[in-house]
């Protein structure tokens, strides 16, 4: 297939002072949950985001001394000979095909608590650690200013013999830049405080000394936010800010674009659309000749010509959508737009970091597994036999599943007992905000629909004789799960008999059919992600009064690894929702919910009509079961029996991306010896010399 001509000027190579991109696309910075630690985990999956069409690739914030160190968040380093070795696998990796590698070199500020060095973090002033450490920072003096000057200075010269082709002066996400730059964090009185010129001061510095340095090799980039958080809605962008733009307009080769404020950066789909930041960074083009880059969660090729052509950004910016779809460039170049999995705004892959451990992606299960399992998100392993293959269950585990066994070109049976593709996901991307999710289903549908070795019959709920009559060679079934009624959970580690009069006490199931509760309801959230909340929001839109209890100190507390907690609680205070936190639910009698309170015991009641339980789930494994059973009694000896494997939630109820994940290692691993094939893989996570 052919480019779309409409579609040719994202492919115009772009000059960026001393280099050339070959195209718009552009990954910029972003986290990965490996860093230092896993460096060739993180070279394989660069160099896959390049082979897929992405013009630059960029490493995540990448430290220039140990005096900036955020584990267990896990960052790049610069620091010495050793480091420039393991970048250079990146390097060599991007280049091959063709694409130039970034690095984003990073000064923490009193972002960084140096929980692994020990160093006392160094700050615009005194400042309290803003992830809650107890630590405050060193307010720089003038020999602390010297000394990162000559930091970044050598980490810059380091970055250029890794092989990098663009280099970083980082000046934004409350890291140590932007506290100088800020009129909030910036209370300094010496020549870096005060006036715009002052405040400027530093960046400036980095950006001439780093020129100066490589810039006669390496193109510097600046990333720095279009607004200061001083602004209003109508009126984000501060006079002063646009004054500092001025002032640096021409000096860095390329200017990357983002906001202050992270959660609309870095926004979750519920609460932020595709290219928000246009409204508050449009203006910066006006003020530079140089290259602009910006992101926001692009995925169709219409909106990115519409930047450009527009004038809004020279290169269309990327994380997220590259990480759903590392080839989605490559997918546009050749035609093929259709198939580009679209990134859901879920944020899962920003978890990982949250928590110290490698991405993973809800739509890619690929991601993250590029280096330890081999996983390639285009290629896969052509079936190693003829068998036919039975999916139970069309939900992510099954969909994925089919997708890839079909891919591999085995002959997929996929039997679904409802009318539509989908399962969980179909009922919850009908909830406020999640609309997006339902990108699963479609890049599933979609590429189902072109395979004819794949076979969907919907609206069939088969018993144990109904799969095995198939004569499948192989079962596997991914029939989900069921959330339960009963109060079994964190807070109740028994199922609970008080909860009131049945028809009183609804499940996240129930509401998905439709059997909604009336008057005032509570919804006591003991699973803490965003099930709880959506759902308060869907009743509330329903007419019904909700108070929200949760046994945690938060509303959907688990938000904070996906950073939308803020947002969610936020959103549920505007819409008038009662939240009590810290309590567990104990009983209801149709009339009234008791409650108590998680550290004192002391109980309190509230007036309710209807409980609604979102606790944990039950998974819906009975046909695993009884296939099982039949297959173990079989002593008839006739036909070899099919083999039997259950994924998904039907296995372990979880996130999306775990279900998809699962059917995704299924579908490769068919043929292997399943049971061994995980052992010598776990080695990798610690990714040894
Ligand atoms: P997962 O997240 O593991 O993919 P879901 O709950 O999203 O699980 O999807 C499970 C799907 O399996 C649902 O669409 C459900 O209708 C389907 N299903 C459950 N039991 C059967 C059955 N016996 N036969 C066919 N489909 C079934
Ligand atoms: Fe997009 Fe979710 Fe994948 Fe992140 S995890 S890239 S937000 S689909």
């Amino acid at each position: 297939m052919t480019r779309d001509p409409r579609y040719d000027i994202l492919f115009e190579p772009v000059r960026i002072g001393p280099v050339q991109a070959p195209n718009r696309f552009y990954q910029v910075p972003h986290c990965t949950g490996m860093g230092f630690l896993r460096p060739r985990m993180v070279a394989e999956m660069r160099g896959i985001k390049a082979e897929g069409g992405w013009g630059v690739v960029c490493t995540e914030y990448c430290s220039i001394h140990p005096s900036s160190d955020d584990l267990p968040q896990p960052y790049a380093s610069l620091w010495n000979q050793a480091d420039i070795k393991t970048h250079a696998l990146m390097t060599e990796k991007v280049h091959e095909f063709g694409a130039l590698a970034g690095v984003e070199l990073w000064a923490g500020g009193a972002g960084s608590a140096n929980l692994l060095t020990r160093e006392v973090a160094l700050g615009v002033g005194s400042m309290p650690n803003l992830a809650g450490n107890p630590f405050q920072t060193r307010a720089m003096d003038s020999k602390d200013i010297r000394n990162l000057r000559r930091w970044h200075r050598e980490a810059a010269l380091r970055a250029r013999d890794a092989g990098f082709d663009i280099v970083y002066v980082y000046a934004t996400h409350f890291y140590l830049l932007a506290q100088f730059l800020s009129p909030i964090h910036n209370h300094r009185t010496d020549e870096y405080g005060g006036s715009v010129e002052n405040r400027v001061r530093l960046v400036r510095e980095l950006i001439e000394e780093t020129k100066d340095a490589i810039g006669d090799t390496c193109a510097v980039a600046v990333r720095m936010a279009a607004d200061d958080g001083t602004g209003t809605p109508e009126q984000p962008v501060s006079d002063e800010r646009r004054e500092m733009f001025s002032i640096l307009a021409e000096l860095p080769d390329l200017w990357d674009i983002n906001v202050y404020n992270y959660e609309h950066e870095m926004g979750v789909s519920r609460f932020v659309q595709e290219g928000s930041l246009e409204k508050t960074m449009h203006y910066i083009k006006s003020v530079t000749s140089k290259p602009v880059v910006s992101v926001g969660r692009f995925t169709s090729p219409d909106t990115m010509v519409s930047q450009i052509r527009r004038g809004i950004v020279d290169f269309i910016g990327a994380a997220r959508p590259s990480i759903a779809d590392p080839f989605l460039p490559r997918k546009i170049n050749e035609g093929r737009a259709e198939d580009i999995r679209e990134c859901i705004g879920c944020n899962i892959c920003y978890a990982g970091d949250s928590q110290g451990v490698p991405i993973r992606c809800t739509q890619n299960p690929t991601m993250g597994e590029e280096w330890r399992r081999g996983w390639h998100p285009e290629r896969i392993e052509p079936k190693s036999s003829d068998a036919t293959v039975l999916v139970v269950g069309a939900g992510p585990a099954g969909l994925e599943a089919t997708r890839a066994l079909g891919q591999r070109g085995y002959n997929v049976v996929l039997a679904e007992a409802s009318t539509e593709l989908g399962g969980r996901v179909a009922q919850e991307c009908r909830l406020p905000g999640l609309a997006e999710w339902a990108r699963v289903i479609d890049y599933r549908e979609q590429q189902i629909r072109t395979m004819p070795n794949v076979d969907v019959f919907l609206d069939n709920h088969l018993n144990a004789e109904d799969a095995l009559s198939i004569g499948a060679e192989h079962i596997v079934i991914a029939t989900g799960s069921k959330w339960r009624a009963d109060g079994y959970g964190r807070y109740h580690n028994k199922p609970c008999l008080d909860l009131g009069p049945a028809e009183q006490v609804f499940t996240p199931n129930d509401i998905f059919m439709g059997r909604v509760p009336q008057g005032k309801a509570v919804v006591f959230d003991d699973d803490h992600y965003y099930m709880g909340s959506v759902l308060a929001e869907a009743l509330v839109e329903q007419g019904v009064e909700v108070c929200l209890v949760t046994p945690e100190n938060l509303v959907s507390a688990w938000g904070t690894m996906t950073d939308e907690q803020y947002q969610t609680q936020q959103n549920l205070i505007q819409l008038g929702v009662q939240i009590i936190t810290a309590h567990g639910l104990d009983e209801f009698d149709g009339s009234n919910a008791r409650l108590s309170c998680v550290y004192t015991e002391r109980t309190r009641v509230v007036a309710a009509d209807a409980v609604v339980l979102v606790t944990t789930r039950i998974p819906t494994d009975s046909l695993y079961k009884e296939i099982a059973g039949k297959i173990e009694s079989d002593t008839s000896g006739s036909d070899p029996a099919p083999t039997l494997h259950k994924i998904g939630d039907c296995d372990a109820p979880a996130i999306i991306a775990a279900a998809v994940y699962a059917g995704h290692r299924y579908a490769r691993e068919l043929g292997t010896d399943m049971e061994q094939s995980d052992v010598v893989r776990q080695d990798k996570l610690f990714d040894p010399d």
